[in-house]
């Protein structure tokens, strides 16, 4: 049973669809030019890449986007407004949840017999 719901949003260097992460979307448009589409409703075929230099760069050098989109090259325009889009993201900041250690135990040495 396949249920589809609705289009995922694949990135198209590492393939991550977790819908939390921020993708930028690119999109060919009807007279096949290609470009950043920032608000991610213009009509055409698109292309999602995460909104990380390391995954624009792997879009743009290995010509994902163009592949995914069957897009002919794209300019150096799409991928300056990809990166000033992703710079614009806050990076997720992931760090790890430290506990809070409370009053430690302290360790009394009740040294009644020991006169200095
Ligand atoms: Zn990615």
């Amino acid at each position: 049973m396949k249920l589809r719901k609705q289009p995922v949003r694949t990135c198209v260097s590492c393939r991550t669809t977790d819908e939390k992460r921020d993708l930028l979307r690119v999109v060919r448009q009807p007279d096949g030019t290609v470009c950043f589409d920032a608000k991610g409703k213009a009509n055409g075929r698109g292309a999602y890449v995460c909104a990380a230099e390391a995954c624009i760069a792997q879009a743009e050098r290995q010509k994902r986007l163009e592949r995914s989109l069957r897009a002919s090259a794209l300019g150096a325009d799409v991928f300056i407004a990809l990166r000033q889009a992703a710079s614009s993201v806050e990076p997720p900041v992931d760090v790890p949840a430290t506990p809070v250690i409370g009053a430690e135990p302290q360790n009394r040495m009740m040294d009644k017999e020991n006169k200095v």
